[in-house]
């Protein structure tokens, strides 16, 4: 500890000692400084002004964008050292593009549009109809991104030792119903039922969000929660489960559900007594492994979209998406629903070069 009677006007009595900055309140008044808290709250409001003003220049498509990627506080800020944290490139690429609100295809004019192989409405530039196509959301968005998911949620389980089962059958025998995860209760409590979990990707940028989405955080995870809970809830009580949405947005925005699921692991885990145990350690861990599973996998199924959904007549008619750009990309395959391998489990395939920048 450091006195600080240096540049007092009373040096300290014997029994005190002050730090730096514990300046006494009578001597405060002999400072030229503005007070700190005034600085802090002039740069906040600065700041709030800015990001309003910023905000009032956007499209309602890419407010409702970043406030989805808003919700993301783990992905960009991790430092991965684990070989299967490791985000490629291309996706990495993919993925900072749409949190800069940037296209992703750039078009050789106004007059040359791409339409979707598949479902024929307008094929956006940044990207968006190839993530949310509805002839192809039972292709890469299930097999890579809603899967991916899954298993993420798995592995934090997993590797805390919490006892849950994937993809359980016969939990609600009189309803074609198959939770995605179930996770057994904790042996050391007196609760008794198991937790059905749900997930579900959900896009705030689709039409029937984007009102809501662009000026209500997480009103796609929201929204998704309130559906599954209604088709949920009474067939999991009737089995005497407790029942959890699981949503999670393209920005990496999850759900409420989601995050009191978490907390209430974390809990439980802190409950256990484990002396090693680290609750911000636990929810660090968590949410930066399912939040980089969630990027990857959003890059992931526009890139495999991009050879299902872009015609290939169009690629010859527009110079930045030419199937020479192609070479050395895997060829479609002719089942559009072939499942692509698990984000953290398999090496992609590069994209086409019209994702690779300009
Ligand atoms: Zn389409």
């Amino acid at each position: 500890m450091k006195p600080a009677s240096a540049g007092l006007k009373h040096a300290p009595k014997s029994s005190q000692v002050w730090e730096v900055d514990q300046i006494q309140p009578e001597l405060q008044s002999d400072s030229k400084r503005p007070p700190a808290h005034l600085q802090r709250e002039i740069s906040t409001i600065v700041a709030d002004a800015t990001r309003d003003n910023l905000l009032t220049r956007l499209c309602p498509r890419d407010k409702a964008l970043l406030l989805s990627h808003a919700g993301d506080h783990s992905s960009i800020s991790c430092t991965p050292h684990r070989a299967d944290y490791i985000v490629p490139n291309d996706q990495w690429l993919i993925g900072m593009k749409r949190r800069l609100l940037l296209d992703l295809i750039t078009f050789s004019s106004e007059s040359v549009r791409c339409q979707c192989s598949q479902c024929g409405k307008p094929i956006d530039a940044k990207g968006d109809h190839l993530l949310s196509c509805p002839r192809v959301t039972s292709g890469a968005r299930t097999s890579v991104w809603h899967d991916g998911l899954v298993r993420s949620i798995s592995h934090v389980l997993r590797s805390f030792g919490v006892t849950h089962r994937v993809e359980p059958t016969g939990i609600v025998p009189l309803r074609d119903l198959r939770p995605d995860l179930l996770v057994s209760p904790d042996p050391e409590s007196e609760a008794q039922g198991d937790t059905l979990l749900d997930v579900r990707t959900c896009i705030s940028t689709n039409k029937d969000q984007l009102h809501h989405a662009s000026v209500n955080s997480g009103h796609a995870a929201s929204q998704g929660e309130a559906y599954k809970n209604a088709k949920w809830h009474q067939p999991a009580s009737d089995q005497g489960c407790v029942f959890v949405p699981i949503r999670v947005e393209e920005g990496g925005r999850l759900g409420e559900a989601c995050r009191g699921f978490l907390a209430s692991i974390c809990s439980r885990l802190q409950a256990s007594g484990e002396p090693s145990f680290n609750r911000r350690a636990f929810m660090a861990f968590a949410l930066n492994h399912i939040q980089l599973t969630n990027f990857k996998a959003v890059a992931r199924v526009i890139q495999d979209n991009t050879y299902h959904l872009i015609p290939e007549a169009t690629r010859a008619q527009t110079p930045s998406v030419s199937p020479a750009l192609f070479s050395g990309v895997r060829a479609p395959t002719t089942d559009a629903h072939a499942a692509p391998r698990s984000p953290f489990d398999s090496k992609p395939h590069p994209p086409p070069s019209f994702l690779r920048g300009h």
